[in-house]
């Protein structure tokens, strides 16, 4: 894999090409790898569709430079579309439903965007309709619409999956990640099915969202304090395709927070509770293959690590479950 060796001319050109790192709690013969996205300048991996759709919408002139980016965020792809935006002569204004982390938007402050918090209980489809009520208030602004927007999973297409692929010669069995808007997963997953079409494809959700009725799983809706993915709603997360997937995993809070725990003391990873139940997942599907339960081409499991414990410190996340608040 390429490394960063040579000097480069904007922090841009750091994004992607993460490590790929073995995950040592696994069963023996089965290889679990997970994609760092920690190392990616925003430290998570939503900085990749930061760059990847705003070069993509200046080049097709849905905006242009002076104009501006508005977009409802959890938070990382805010610190990621402000990146680009600013690198690119764009200014960026980010619509966030309050739950979300603080340090998260701290950093989206520090790198210049404006923020505008909706309130928790309208969930994101407010945060959605906000951005849009701006867009049309302002000259020269879009919507990237990360969770309708095909290009959010063609970066994942165009980047992770080929450095997937190129890492490890092509000797990839499963992919399994985490669904917010989906993007990571469907992206990775189109270009695996490409290379074979008998790769084995997991989502990964908290329990309590509702990935899991879009393949015809019984799923009650609740709360959860994982953060980053799931759904409560399928309408909105447009980019999910049922027929990319073979399966679709509810992790729970506690499991979640207990591997993220795991991964920081035994395996170095500081890592947040999404990368904790994309872990669970990637050793449940790595059984799954060690007992021959599913087939797959090669005995190999490949995961996302999204984003980093550091964001959420201020929420206890290496503190007791009980303690860790969303
Ligand atoms: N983990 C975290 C922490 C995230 O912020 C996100 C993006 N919402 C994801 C996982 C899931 O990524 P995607 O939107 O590509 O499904």
């Amino acid at each position: 894999m390429t490394t960063h060796e040579q000097p480069l001319d904007s922090v841009l050109e750091t994004i992607g090409r993460t490590p790929l790192v073995r995950v040592q709690d696994g069963p023996d013969d089965v290889r679990i790898y997970a994609k760092l996205e920690t190392f990616n300048p925003g430290a998570s991996v939503k900085d990749r569709i930061g760059r990847y759709m705003v070069e993509r919408m200046l080049e097709r002139g849905d905006v242009s430079p002076g104009g501006t980016i508005i977009e409802p965020t959890a938070g990382n792809t805010g610190i990621g579309f402000a990146i680009a935006a600013e690198q690119l002569g764009l200014d960026a204004i980010f619509v966030v439903p309050e739950r979300f982390s603080v340090e998260k938007q701290q950093l989206m402050d520090a790198l210049g965007a404006e923020i505008i918090n909706t309130p928790t209980e309208d969930g994101m489809g407010r945060a959605i309709e906000r951005a849009h009520e701006l867009a049309e208030e302002l000259d020269d602004a879009v919507v990237p619409q990360q969770f309708s927007n095909p290009l959010n999973a063609e970066a994942h297409y165009e980047t992770t999956g080929p450095e997937i692929y190129d890492a490890l010669d092509g000797e990839v069995g499963a992919v399994v990640a985490g669904c917010g808007t989906a993007g990571t997963l469907m992206g990775i997953a189109e270009y695996a099915l490409e290379q074979d079409s008998g790769t084995h494809v997991a989502a990964v959700e908290p329990e309590g969202s509702l990935y899991g009725e879009a393949i015809g799983e019984d799923r009650e809706e609740g709360e959860y304090k994982i953060e980053g993915i799931g759904t409560h709603d399928l309408e909105t997360n447009e980019l999910f395709d049922p027929e990319l997937v073979d399966d679709v995993f509810a992790v729970a809070d506690e499991a979640a927070h207990a591997e993220l725990k795991r991964l920081a003391r035994e395996e170095g990873h500081l890592v947040a509770s999404s990368a904790g139940a994309a872990s669970v997942a990637a050793k449940h599907v790595a059984r799954q293959i060690a007992d021959g339960e599913i087939e797959t081409p090669h005995d190999t499991v490949v995961t996302v690590f999204p984003d980093s414990s550091e964001r959420y410190l201020s929420k206890g996340i290496y503190r007791s479950f009980e303690e860790w608040s969303s």
